[in-house]
């Protein structure tokens, strides 16, 4: 497939979505390590530790693809861990699923194919929903941060870690080199499918900087919205609250 990402209509999005994450699925955790030099580890990390979940809360892991978000979660919950981790693509959570009983990882984490857009499950029941790496791949993304407010109770909290918009002119223009031409690179050699990669790129590229995601979030009715940023804003951690 070619998916020369400019211009193409909102249907067909997501159906490329769909080929990429089934493509690359079975080299995905190999790509991320190797493509962000193992930092997004780190970023996760401080993902996870900036949610703090605590025992017996309900926490949503959206777009959790192979887990990375959700084991993070369910570890830092410790005594009852209670983690439900949604994905629109059931190759992804096929492969997380074989990492979770790898690691003993079942207890506490409940697996669910679905769309951010529709997302199958009723109005109030979560107290933190999470989505790392994934809004970006969203069709409507106002319609997605809609349904994370339906999604969580009264108190509940929202936190998306994104590839955003790089805070210093130099760097920026050392990552947008680096984006351009090692990511269809590593997308050839590693994953044999350079338009994924060209794809990722093309989606970081469009997604929404800092200040106009908080206040999307502000639209789609959170507040107390902030981010902070990581890596210079190579990435940024957004939260609000349902209150
Ligand atoms: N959260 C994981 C991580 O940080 O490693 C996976 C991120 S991966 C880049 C993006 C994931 O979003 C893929 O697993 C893909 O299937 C999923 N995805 C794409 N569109 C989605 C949608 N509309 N609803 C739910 N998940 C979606």
């Amino acid at each position: 497939a070619s998916f020369g990402f400019r211009d193409v209509p909102a249907a067909e999005k997501a159906g490329m979505v769909r080929e990429v994450f089934a493509s690359v699925a079975p080299r995905y955790d190999l790509m991320n390590d190797l493509m962000s030099g193992g930092v997004h580890r780190l970023w996760k990390n401080a993902m996870v530790d900036v949610v703090n979940p605590r025992p017996g809360e309900k926490l949503l892991d959206v777009a959790g693809g192979t887990g990375d978000i959700a084991f993070r979660l369910l570890r830092r919950q410790g005594e009852r861990p209670d983690v439900t981790i949604c994905d629109i693509n059931p190759a992804m959570l096929e492969v997380g699923r074989d990492r979770a009983v790898d690691r003993g990882l079942l207890r506490g984490l409940t697996w669910a194919t679905g769309d951010a857009e529709r997302l199958p499950f009723p109005d109030r029941s979560f107290d933190a929903y999470t989505i790392a790496f994934g809004l970006r791949n969203v069709t409507d993304i106002d319609q997605a941060l809609r349904d994370a407010y339906r999604v969580l109770k009264p108190g509940g909290r929202f936190f998306c870690l994104e590839f955003s918009k790089v805070t210093s002119a130099p760097v920026g223009r050392v990552y947008d080199a680096y984006s351009e031409r090692a990511l269809p690179f590593f997308g050839r050699v590693i994953a044999r499918d350079a338009d994924s990669y060209r794809y990722l790129h093309e989606s970081i590229r469009r997604f929404p900087p800092q200040r106009e995601l908080a206040a999307r979030m502000r639209a789609a009715g959170f507040e107390n919205v902030s981010w902070r940023d990581m890596s210079l804003g190579v990435v940024a951690l957004h939260q609000g609250w349902r209150i």
